[in-house]
């Protein structure tokens, strides 16, 4: 017998299915991936999530939503999804050799911030090195920050950390931004912010937290230290698509697309929720809610009959 429903990711979207499929019993069999719980699991603390007026640790928030989710039954695999077959019913979901049957499937993969790669970023994460200034902006009342990227996620996160840090420096590889105009300009206005062109972040430095950053300039080779409390990426991000590619319709830059309004993919039965869809809003707070949308969808579909 196939499974009623398969959901694969387990970040705030994957879960909030999870929670909502078990609690309609279709008892939802989760593909977790190895990078269980997702991105909150590379931030601290989390603090614009409804209901924890306190605050809470990503990595807290994302068990609390796995402990509500298996409460009511949900089974886990804990492995990546590794091949899709979703050109007849049922669906088939493949890691490695084990096969997996639905009958709907809703995936929630998410999408993976980039890094630069550099020496000290890993180590720093989440102690001044960030990729997402909502989360975290906040934590740098009256700090110099650096922001890397000259796209408009960069114009839109430097402008956004104004709000807090007393100098924010937009640090981007060319002598031109990628972003539109508009974004740019308003970035390029700020008097908060300033800009060093023609240059690349090489190491960021500190002991417990971010204090330096070696930067290098691409048209002498020339390097210097920067001295900045916290160091942004806003570099793109890229959507967990790879295996689905071929399979449902994706968007140029690799996202799912999905129904004007739903999230029905261009396979009926198959659902698609939080990042790996949205690159606009990324909060876990609205792939929370994307969740709850898809399996609604999923439930519906199920009971309209799959024929
Ligand atoms: P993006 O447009 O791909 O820009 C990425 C930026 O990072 C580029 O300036 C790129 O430099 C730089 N970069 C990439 N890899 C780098 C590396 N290894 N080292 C240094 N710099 C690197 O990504 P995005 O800004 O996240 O935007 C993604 C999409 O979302 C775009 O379509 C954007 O318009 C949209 N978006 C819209 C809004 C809005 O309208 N409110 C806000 C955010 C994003 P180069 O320029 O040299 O390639």
């Amino acid at each position: 017998m196939p499974e009623k429903l398969i959901i694969i990711g387990s970040g705030p979207a994957g879960l909030t299915s999870a929670i909502y499929a078990a609690r309609a019993d279709l008892e939802p069999l989760m593909i977790e991936g190895f990078e269980r719980g997702g991105q909150l699991m590379l931030t601290t603390d989390v603090e614009n999530y409804p209901g924890f007026p306190d605050g809470i640790m990503g990595p807290e928030l994302m068990e609390q939503f796995r402990k509500q989710a298996e409460r009511f039954g949900t089974r886990i695999v804990s492995s990546d999804v590794t091949a899709v077959d979703v050109a007849g019913h049922p669906f088939k979901v493949w890691v490695g050799d084990d096969v997996y049957e639905g009958d709907a499937v809703i995936i929630s993969t998410g999408a993976s911030a980039r890094w630069l790669g550099i020496p000290g970023e890993e180590r720093l994460r989440g102690h001044g090195v960030s990729a997402c200034a909502t989360c975290d902006g906040f934590f740098f009342r009256d700090k110099h920050v650096a922001v890397v990227g000259g796209g408009d996620s960069a114009m839109e996160e430097a402008t956004f950390l104004t709000k807090f840090a007393s100098k924010v420096t937009i640090i981007h590889r060319r002598d031109e931004f990628r972003a539109s105009k508009i974004m740019a300009r308003r970035a390029l206005e700020n008097p908060k912010i300033d800009v060093i062109w023609d240059t690349t972040v090489e190491e960021v430095s500190g002991d417990d937290t971010v204090t330096s950053i070696t930067l290098r300039d691409v048209t002498t080779d020339a390097t210097s230290e920067l001295a900045v409390d916290g160091l942004f990426m806003a570099i793109g991000h890229t959507p967990n698509t790879s295996v689905f590619a071929g399979h449902i319709d994706l968007d140029e830059a690799g996202y799912i697309l999905t129904e004007p309004g739903g999230t029905m993919t261009s396979v009926p039965g198959v659902f698609a929720a939080g990042d790996v869809v949205d690159k606009v809003y990324r909060q876990a707070v609205t792939a929370a809610g994307m969740g709850c949308q898809a399996t609604i969808d999923a439930e519906r579909w199920l009971e309209a009959g799959t024929d």
